[in-house]
């Protein structure tokens, strides 16, 4: 195991990971560009500095701190990229928490797409006197926004929104965890069915007290869901579809090799895609969509790691004892190396669009 650190731009090695001008010149020592340096290990710290052990002590001192942007680790001649943003990725079938806050990504995708198709169709509410839950998306259609002030300024005071509109996504999420029978849901409608999926539903907290000034002005409690109230008042339109149509068409432009009717319907192809989405959202940086898998410290982690290792092992590659964990390590890199090797691809150990579809994803 050859670990080196390689110096990317002058740099100053340190005894603590801090500013180098704070310290005494004891406890630093001046590195240039282009320097090699064998290490004995390494780990990141939290502040953008990686703390190394030398194989040779210099200065007598074998541990110490470096800038993460000067400096490039390569082990076994692979370069570890350092700091990378994005470490995990889940698919949203694999989704467990109870809050649906982490489809933020995925959820701000399709709302864009939405109001790509039909500019408008949702205005946001979170101007008026309201205060929001994590996961809710301030979004109505303009006669429930306005019905909505109405009953607000009728009664005088703070509206605590738990729930506004939901994406597919969230309705999906929320649907996988009723029929699991998680997070203690007492009822969940399929997606695209939940009136959330319109803009026409709300759910609030103190629903005794706001029921009178919600139904004044053409809100309605929804039986056996007391938090959850239908705007049944005119001039609004089913947009249902329009949130399928808008999943169908982002999965389309990350997918070319995949693609789905886009008629808004939620039929069960479109159903699979959507488990099979990551909540994170679409890799708009490569046009596949999906995360480009290499060596990062901390290791990239996911089910788009563990989809790949399914299918190195399929074809006979081994990952390693732990098979496959969904931790992009050295042995799936080096595993990757190999495919790669006998594909006659490039020998990079990264996963991006070429290897993904040699490996059949
Ligand atoms: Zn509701």
């Amino acid at each position: 195991m050859a670990t080196k650190l390689l110096i990317v731009g002058n740099t100053i090695l340190k005894q603590e990971p801090i500013e180098s001008s704070l310290l005494p010149p004891e406890k630093k020592f001046g590195i240039n560009v282009g320097k090699e340096i064998e290490l004995q290990r390494w780990t990141t710290t939290n502040n953008s500095h990686i703390k190394i052990e030398l194989a040779a002590p210099i200065n007598g001192k074998e541990t110490w701190f470096a800038f993460s942007d000067h400096v490039q680790i390569r082990e076994n001649g692979i370069d570890v990229r350092l700091d990378e943003s994005r470490t995990t990725s889940v698919m949203l079938k694999n989704y467990q928490s109870c809050s649906t806050a982490g489809l933020k990504g995925l959820d701000q995708q399709i709302i864009a797409e939405m109001n790509e198709i039909t500019p408008n169709s949702l205005v946001r509410f979170d101007d008026l006197n309201v205060k929001l839950g994590a996961a809710a998306w301030p979004l109505l259609q303009l006669p429930a926004k306005r019905a909505l002030a109405r009953a607000i300024a009728d009664r005088g005071r703070q509206m605590f929104v738990n729930s506004g509109y939901r994406t597919i996504a969230q309705q999906q999420v929320l649907f996988n965890h009723y029929q699991a029978g998680r997070c203690g849901i007492p009822i969940a409608a399929r997606p695209p069915r939940s009136n959330h999926q319109s803009g026409l539903a709300i759910d609030v907290e103190d629903w005794r007290g706001w029921k009178p000034f919600l139904e004044r002005h053409g809100w309605k409690q929804l039986a056996g869901d007391p938090v959850h109230f239908d705007f049944l008042g005119g001039g609004t339109r089913d947009i249902r579809r329009l949130s399928v149509l808008a999943f169908q068409r982002l999965w389309n432009k990350h997918n070319l090799n995949d693609r789905i009717d886009e008629d808004g319907f939620f039929g069960p192809q479109t159903e699979r895609r959507l488990k099979n989405s990551f909540v994170e959202g679409f890799d708009i940086s490569n046009p596949e969509g999906f995360r480009v898998l290499r060596l990062t410290e901390p290791l990239m982690q996911g089910d788009d790691v563990r989809q790949v290792q399914q299918a190195l092992i399929k074809l006979g590659y081994s990952v390693g004892e732990s098979g496959a964990d969904g931790f992009y390590g050295m042995e799936t890199v080096n595993a990757v190396r190999k495919f790669q090797q006998d594909k006659g691809l490039e020998v990079d150990g990264i996963v991006g669009p070429a290897t993904r579809q040699k490996l059949g994803l």
